[in-house]
């Protein structure tokens, strides 16, 4: 069968070939043929979608349907969902079922798509491989010996395992675009503040954003544009109007300026994604682009400047989850402090503990200078970086990881190995500016690889063209993972 994007089910769900109810009852029965697998789901919500199927049709024969009316996605369990158990693969919040909808959730919903349910991620977001979630990992279609990348694995493997057309995520330190470039499919992160954090339950609050994952641009365009623009509930949202990026696909390349980070094709980068990347950028200059050697000589502190952050972030965002109010109560304890510590060493797993250990540290009194403004101070070095950068060209382009999706159980005892894998990542995150993946080739392995293409602030639309261009270019988007459901 051929690839299913939105793009195309958005235009059989107008023509009336194929209702919302069909669309999403075919959905239903991939996840459950294929879910034991590839462990991408931790919730299916099978009534929910049934019903909102019924209204999306509904609506589509009144005329009054929104611009994604019927269209199948799922939830990376991160985001706060009525109703629906929002775990964020965590123990804590094993038995959460959340009593609002976070704005990204209810903008999909106004738009008239129908959720299938939650995906799997890392524990509150913490990793790389999709490891550290409490309901085990997902797994990646392409082999299923290897991970889907993380935290946004489970979105990610069905997506490219065609349980559904797209799903959403949220990047922090790559969480969006590493296991796209993993799984074979698209993804963005938009400039920080674009997409709203109200009910995208608190990571690393000034480095996490929302974004989507599909099989192409196109897709990524059409749900972006949805789900951005101002949200007061969102303190740091900014007061701007929704993306309009499906406008700017088609422009040409001709006359674009790639630059090259020098720092992002060194040591440490595999052979084989090197190539694939070279690959990419011989076919960009086909259409029209030029690239130039650019530095950002601060890369190696992103590493350690984020793993500081982002902890001492965590530890504060965390410390909310003590069994008084919602998630896991320990069942014995002597008094209210040991059934606080009691709750929280039961219900976090190892990863989520060391960062919580982590960020106290370097937060606490003699260490914070030392350790958290230092890399406060680092945060503007690496964010000087790309500006300097960004003054040469139009958008950056690189590797996504060093490597294709490792085997599982490699990482999984070699927590500083993982966070080594983030270099090319984090960086635009401690900046915060937008990045993508989109797929550009495979492995030794067999194994996707993706090209990052990172902007300046609000260029989603420019990342956005210049991947559906290479899109129209080569179909590495289009190939078929061992594991496809459809
Ligand atoms: N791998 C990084 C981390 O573990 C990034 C995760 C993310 O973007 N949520 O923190």
């Amino acid at each position: 069968m051929s690839l299913q994007t939105l793009k195309s089910l958005q235009k059989q769900l107008a023509s009336k070939q194929i209702s919302s109810r069909e669309l999403v009852t075919d959905h239903l029965a991939r996840v459950e043929a294929h879910n034991t697998a590839l462990n991408a789901f931790i919730t299916l919500d099978r009534d929910g979608a049934l019903a909102a199927a019924e209204a999306a049709d509904k609506a589509i024969a009144a005329g009054t349907a929104g611009p994604l009316a019927g269209l199948p996605i799922a939830h990376k369990d991160i985001f706060c969902t009525e109703g629906v158990l929002t775990t964020c693969g965590s123990k804590i919040l094993s038995n959460f079922v959340s009593p609002y909808d976070a704005t990204v959730v209810a903008r999909l919903k106004a738009a008239g798509t129908v959720s299938l349910g939650k995906t799997n991620l890392d524990e509150f977001a913490m990793g790389s491989t999709n490891e550290s979630s409490f309901f085990g990992a997902a797994k990646n279609p392409w082999n299923l010996a290897h991970v889907p990348g993380g935290s946004s694995g489970g979105s990610a493997a069905a997506v490219a395992a065609g349980l559904v057309p797209a799903a959403t995520g949220t990047d922090t330190g790559g969480s969006i675009r590493q296991p796209a470039s993993f799984c074979g499919i698209t993804g963005i992160k938009p400039t920080y503040g674009t997409v709203s954090r109200y009910g995208m339950i608190a990571y690393a609050s000034s480095l996490d954003q929302g974004g989507p994952l599909a099989h192409t641009a196109e897709d990524c365009a059409l749900l972006l544009d949805a789900i951005s623009g101002f949200d007061e509930r969102d303190s740091t949202s900014l007061q701007r109007a929704a993306t309009q990026t499906t406008a700017e696909l088609d422009r040409p390349l001709a006359g674009l300026k790639i630059g090259l980070p020098r720092e992002y094709f060194g040591e440490g980068l595999a052979g084989d994604v090197r190539t694939a990347i070279e690959a990419a950028l011989a076919e960009l200059r086909k259409l029209g682009a030029t690239t130039v050697e650019v530095s950002l000589p601060n890369t190696h502190l992103a590493i350690p400047a984020y793993y500081v952050i982002a902890p001492a972030e965590a530890s504060s965002n965390l410390s909310r989850f003590d069994g008084v109010r919602y998630g896991h109560r320990a069942s014995e304890y002597k008094d209210l402090a040991e059934m606080y510590s009691r709750s929280r060493a039961e219900g976090f797993g190892a990863e989520v503990k060391r960062r919580i250990l982590v960020g106290t540290y370097v937060l606490s009194h003699g260490y914070y200078d030392a350790y958290y403004i230092k890399a406060q101070q680092l945060r503007r070095l690496i964010a000087e970086d790309f500006k300097q950068a960004l003054a040469q060209c139009d958008v950056i382009a690189g590797p996504v990881a060093p490597t294709t999706a490792p085997v599982l159980g490699q990482m999984a005892d070699d927590p500083v190995q993982m966070y080594l894998s983030d270099i090319y990542t984090l960086g635009v995150n401690l900046a915060g500016l937008p990045g993508l993946s989109a797929p550009c080739g495979f492995g030794a392995n067999g194994l996707p690889v993706g090209l990052q293409l990172i902007g300046n602030y609000f260029a989603e639309a420019r990342l956005l063209n210049v991947a559906h261009q290479f899109q129209q270019a080569t179909d590495w988007h289009l190939r078929s993972p061992a594991h496809r459901a459809g």
